[in-house]
């Protein structure tokens, strides 16, 4: 197949040389099987400015019905994290490993994951963001491959001269809703981090120290709510009605994508 990037009508320049460019790019994009199914290709979005980039797998039904990333129910869930923590995802940048819809939401096969790297690649470097949050075990792997999330997760890592904060990826916690403090307390961690409360803690070997989520025991032990209350997570507006995060899209109201 050919590369779309190489189509492009910027001969001579840098054809992903804005975000623009990159969008306009992967809305056209051919270089894979995804792109005959697709409705839209979700490129991804947010400040171009922002601190933390977070990366998630794939779009499920509605971002492809949509064009935007996380906006199903895996999307309401990331919405209210990220209010939890007093931001919101106009301050943050959403990305995705893979551009178009697997069909039936499986999981992105090795090949449709290495034609979407080039676009991921150059959203990284445009925004440039302080920290990159991974959500889910395939964004994980693009650092750290061979490696297991549950293990891994809450953990600030660095990789390539990026810091990295691996977190589960929104649609496990709607579908295991025991991961929901766990998800809660490592979103907390995120501000940490951001506020510099939580330091490099590992190498490029991978050797890491723990922050304020080190753990990944059953989340049955963590007690999120008893140290911080639940006031301490906010009210937040969902498309539909006025959910708080620690009860939004509880597996049995919705159907995931
Ligand atoms: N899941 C993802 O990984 N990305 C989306 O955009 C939506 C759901």
């Amino acid at each position: 197949m050919t590369s779309s990037v190489n189509e492009s009508d910027t001969a001579g320049t840098d054809p992903m040389e804005t975000l623009d460019r990159v969008a306009f790019l992967v809305r056209n994009c051919t270089d894979c099987p995804l792109a005959s199914g697709r409705t839209h290709a979700v490129p991804g979005e947010g400040n171009p400015q922002a601190d933390v980039m977070f990366i998630g797998e794939a779009p499920g039904f509605q971002e492809d019905r949509q064009g935007r990333p996380f906006v199903g129910p895996a999307g309401k869930l990331l919405d209210g994290l990220l209010a939890s923590i007093g931001t919101n995802r106009d301050d943050v940048f959403i990305a995705n490993m893979v551009k178009c819809r697997p069909p039936d939401n499986r999981d992105p096969d090795p090949g449709e994951l290495a034609a979407c790297t080039k676009f991921l690649d150059r959203q990284i470097e445009l925004v440039n963001p302080k920290l990159i949050v991974t959500l889910g075990r395939f964004a994980f792997g693009r650092y750290f491959p061979g490696e297991g999330i549950t293990k891994a997760r809450g953990r600030l890592r660095e990789k390539g001269g990026r810091k990295i904060f691996p977190v589960l990826h929104p649609a496990a916690v709607l579908r295991r809703d025991e991961l929901r403090p766990t998800m809660i307390e490592d979103f907390k961690a995120i501000s940490e981090i951001l506020e510099g409360g939580i330091e490099d803690t590992d190498s490029e070997a991978g050797v890491n120290a723990p922050t304020a989520s080190e753990t990944a025991v059953p989340t049955a032990q963590l007690s999120f709510v008893d140290a911080s209350g639940p006031a301490a997570v906010p009210t937040v507006q969902a498309e539909t009605s006025t959910v708080n995060v620690e009860e939004a899209s509880r597996p049995e109201q919705l159907t995931l994508f």
